[in-house]
């Protein structure tokens, strides 16, 4: 028999009722005991779920509060000092104390765990922090606790762990610097200890995970593999161990994994097919081998067929006992139900599955190889009927788009002139001040302006209102950025409900979904778009805002437009073609825009990419390859227009030091980047580079509510000074301050020109 196997669903409930409960608690409406209840209800729902369903294989302690990561720190006993923990179980207290900090709240002055992109995904986690001197114990039996809970409502279950490698990978040292990994041996024991609780419970195989197998590793991490698994086998704790890899192929660990004394392995077949061909070959024949061929970071439905012509000759082959067909990682990474999404096109909604969807998908797939295709002969045939639906319909196609793409010239992402001439002649048209102050982009969303945005999607305010409302919101805007003395102004972004929704809504190719909510860390949730189909501007997106901005004041106005790997990189993307391609049609809508913006006297044009650095690939062999395409559509966007139009570009908080020359590649005039809380550390990678383009290091943290003094910024400033050229050097915050209010805004923005201005007169 093949069994059937999900990794993992998502915990936060269909109408995230975790989230109600874990604020509720934080706000103290709800007691602990409330709060375990609602986690009690969610886990068996979403047990029964998986049961009705007809998986076999289904996890258990795959559920969270915050964060699994968090809770494997709990489990083994990895709380930094000062959480009032000395021992024993970790309290939920201590715990939210870790993932969210006690600042601001009752007595409390702790900081969280530093909180970091789980690989390449936009899930978060927490960082683990280890001492050198770390000892570990068994700190929380919530594994053992949740198998037991799933086992009392007649529900065998297999547990998910993080495995040790991983675990300590992730994290990082605290004080000094050293190898987590030496800390190696004194984790085992812990796990150890987990492993034999839970197979005194009746546990027979647990799932570990470890992800880092996706990562190039060293000779360090590999024989870290080794010796911890040879230790587990050692220990003959009674349950069996499938080890768990995903989001990438094995690649250069797979010799190192297949190695390992486990009893089972699974693949991920949905982002490397590839490697099946060669593990099959080099696999022992009794290794169960768990084929990950539904996709558990994606919202498309499966062409069940199309998978099946894959694995019945591996079944033929390998036989039916070794083998599972499973989710190719935890659904955590898709919304829980499409059920929901009642207002969904219903062509499109028919190419869709969200993850109560992919465990049916999961379930069909056995019973087909089980029992023969005829036994689900009808869903069969419905998603190869989807499948060739979605393959033609003209929803998706429009062979206009597909052909622009096709004739993109090289010279089309490429300005006319290098920088040095277009400097001079931005300078002549703009004649900016030196050290030029600006803004990022977007000013607070106040409590008026997110109820008139509410009140306009109820239709309790109407169109003219609604516009009315937010050109008022502009022009006060404007006349504070005069007050202020800021020297190339924005128009606020009072309009955008989000920078990716705001030009979602209104390119053609992208859905929205109503429901269709993913964790992105703790209580935070994001809803992304959906892009299914060939992208195109039916019209303008901002030229109205811009003008009607640039209209109110004599200095520029920047235009504010959200890039192409950002619009790609945080939406759910079509599977059906390359992301480049997607991007590239991206790229060439956002051009029509920039080019629409120049032609209604814009001069400054801002395209935002914080997202440009995460859509790295996990592996270095592939980062050329995405960087290419990456900066060519930034380019693509960009280079339209005259060499007068100067061109801005944004990113958050970044690792630059290994991408700086397709930073610099991009070719954007000025670039501004979150450098305040590092002190302008972070400029390193541009000084060093010799970054030939104009700079604006933030020396603002925008992401603290202090307001920052002139001194303060004119140090940062005079560090900035240090490292780059003077006429490089743009004033403005990290990033934008949508989040904070007016209030903390109007003398933060003052302060920083006086700055500048101190800059200016030498000082
Ligand atoms: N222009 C956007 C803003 O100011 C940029 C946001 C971002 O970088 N994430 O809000
Ligand atoms: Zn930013």
């Amino acid at each position: 028999m093949i069994q059937t196997a999900n990794l993992g669903f998502p915990r936060i409930g269909a109408r995230r009722e975790l989230k109600k409960a874990t604020e509720g608690y934080w706000k103290g409406d709800l007691t602990a005991e409330e709060l375990l209840e609602e986690g009690r209800k969610l886990r068996a729902r979403h047990w029964q779920l998986q049961k009705e369903a007809g998986i076999q294989v289904i996890p258990s302690n795959d559920f969270s509060f915050y964060d699994q990561v968090l809770d494997a720190a709990a489990m083994v006993g990895a709380v930094p000092d000062g959480y009032d923990w000395s021992g024993g179980p970790v309290s939920l207290d201590s715990y939210f104390a870790m993932a969210r900090g006690t600042r601001g709240r009752a007595g409390g002055d702790l900081q969280a765990l530093e909180m970091t992109k789980w690989f390449d995904t936009n899930y978060h986690y927490m960082v683990p922090e280890f001492t050198r001197d770390q000892a570990f114990a068994l700190s929380s039996t919530k594994p053992i606790d949740e198998f037991r809970e799933a086992k009392e409502l007649g529900i065998h279950t297999r547990p998910v762990l993080i495995g040790p490698v991983s675990f300590l990978l992730l994290g990082k040292s605290k004080e000094e610097a050293f190898d987590p990994l030496t800390l190696l041996s004194g984790l085992i024991p812990v796990y150890v200890e987990v492993l034999k609780q839970l197979a005194a419970e009746g546990a027979d195989w647990v799932q570990i995970d470890e992800p880092c197998l996706a990562l190039d590793l060293g000779d360090a991490a590999h024989d870290a593999f080794r010796s911890a698994y040879a230790e587990l086998a050692r220990a003959d704790t009674g349950v069996r161990l499938m080890l768990t890899s995903y989001f990438a192929e094995l690649g250069d660990n797979q010799g190192m994994a297949l190695g390992l004394p486990v009893d089972g392995l699974h693949l991920d077949l949905v982002r490397a097919p590839n490697q099946l061909g060669e593990v099959l070959v080099q696999a022992q024949r009794d290794l169960v081998l768990s084929l990950g061929v539904i996709d558990g970071r994606n919202v498309w439905r499966s062409d069940l067929p199309a998978i099946l012509e894959r694995i019945e000759p591996v079944v033929a082959e390998r036989g039916s006992d070794n083998l599972v067909v499973a989710t190719s990682c935890s659904l955590l990474h898709v919304p829980v139900d499409l059920e929901l999404e009642t207002e969904l096109d219903p062509e499109l909604k028919s190419w869709l599955a969200f993850a109560t969807q992919k465990i049916d998908e999961v379930a069909i797939l056995g019973r087909a190889l089980n029992e023969g295709r005829a036994a689900v002969e009808e869903q069969l045939a419905a998603s190869a009927d989807a499948a060739a639906a979605r393959r033609t319909s003209p929803k998706i196609h429009d062979t206009a788009v597909k052909e622009r793409v096709d004739a993109v010239t090289p010279a089309m992402a490429r300005r006319a002139h290098g920088f040095a001439e277009r400097r001079q002649a931005q300078r002549e048209l703009l004649e900016l001040p030196a050290f030029p102050t600006t803004t990022i982009g977007s000013f607070p969303q106040t409590q008026e302006v997110r109820r008139a945005r509410a009140d306009h999607a109820k239709g309790v305010m109407d169109d003219a209102a609604y516009r009315d409302f937010l050109r008022h919101e502009t022009e006060a805007a404007v006349q504070r950025q005069e007050r202020m003395g800021l020297d190339v102004l924005v128009h606020g972004e009072f309009e955008r409900n989000d920078m990716v929704q705001y030009f979602g809504e209104q390119l053609s190719g992208y859905a929205f979904t109503r429901h269709g909510w993913v964790q992105s860390f703790g209580s935070r949730y994001v809803r992304p778009p959906i892009l299914y189909g060939d992208v195109a501007r039916p019209r303008p997106m901002t030229v109205d805002w811009s003008s009607y901005a640039q209209s109110l004041t004599d200095k520029p106005m920047k235009g504010m437009l959200t890039g192409p790997v950002t619009l790609l990189q945080w939406s759910f993307v079509r599977d059906d073609q390359p992301r480049e391609q997607t991007c590239r049609q991206i790229a060439l809508a956002l051009r029509d825009e920039v080019s629409d913006l120049e032609r209604a006297g814009i001069r400054i044009i801002q395209i935002d990419e914080p997202a440009f650095r995460e859509g790295l690939p996990l592996r270095r062999a592939d980062w050329q390859d995405y960087l290419e395409w990456a900066v060519d559509c930034f380019r693509l966007s960009s280079s339209v227009v005259a060499d007068e139009t100067q061109i801005h570009t944004h990113m958050c908080y970044s690792e630059f030091n290994d991408i700086i020359d397709s930073i610099a590649d991009m070719d954007a005039d000025v670039i501004s980047i979150e450098t305040a809380r590092s002190k302008m550390e972070l400029l390193e990678a541009f000084t060093t580079y010799r970054y030939p383009n104009e700079i604006g290091p933030g020396v603002y943290d925008i992401h603290a509510p202090r307001c920052p003094s002139v001194e303060e910024m004119a140090d940062l400033l005079a560090r900035a000074r240090e490292r780059l050229a003077p006429d490089q050097i743009w004033v403005n915050p990290d990033c934008g301050l949508k989040t904070r209010s007016w209030e903390e805004v109007d003398p933060a923005l003052t302060n920083m020109v006086k700055a500048a201005e101190q800059l200016r007169a030498g000082g």
